[in-house]
């Protein structure tokens, strides 16, 4: 597995610089042992390079944990079988060895191409500067978020909810439709 940098995609919209803190605890990411996940939702116009960061941040291991247990279980198993019906194992693996720039470039449960996304996400596992190539970085698309939505629970919805509205007001604009998130470490 070869060691990759953070790609500019995931650097912070407002600094254009790699996350240096936890969105939850403040703590330091950039030590070589700490690991994080970077996550980021973004707005594309076709036929238009500009696109719009809907949101975007990086949170430590330890708060995305916390995070998850608030996900209820049936929410957490419904989002898991979706995946294994929905993509192959082999693809996940291939993405290890392939560059991460390619590996964001489509969707990896639809495959479609980042420029026929009006909405996507972006998803790395880093460690210090670096990405951890164990969990290779990904993109989901738009149609895989509205996929996804109805095998939420109302609780998973509220806490995904309740995790956005404390860190990303006080715009209500983006959050129509709804952002789930999803962490899958
Ligand atoms: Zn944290």
């Amino acid at each position: 597995m070869n060691d990759y940098e953070i790609p500019k995609e995931f650097y912070s919209f407002e600094t254009d610089t790699p996350f240096e803190r936890c969105i939850e605890c403040n703590k330091y990411l950039l030590d070589e042992e700490t690991e994080y996940i970077i996550e980021k939702a973004v707005k594309n116009y076709k036929g238009y390079s500009a696109k719009d960061t809907v949101f975007d941040y990086a949170i430590c291991l330890d708060c995305a944990e916390v995070m998850r247990k608030g996900i209820s279980k049936e929410s957490w198993e419904s989002m898991m079988k979706y995946f294994q019906e929905n993509m192959d194992v082999m693809t996940r693996l291939e993405m290890q060895d392939q560059s991460p720039d390619k590996s964001i470039r489509s969707c990896m449960v639809k495959k479609t191409n980042v420029e026929d996304c009006p909405e996507y996400q972006i998803y790395a596992h880093c460690k210090g500067e670096k990405l951890n190539m164990e969990n290779p970085p990904y993109m989901i698309s738009g149609e895989v978020m509205e996929e996804l939505l109805p095998l939420l629970s109302d609780k998973t919805i509220d806490e995904m909810n309740g995790f956005i509205h404390k860190h990303f007001s006080p715009d209500p604009s983006i959050m129509e439709p709804v952002p789930p998130r999803i962490i899958l470490v």
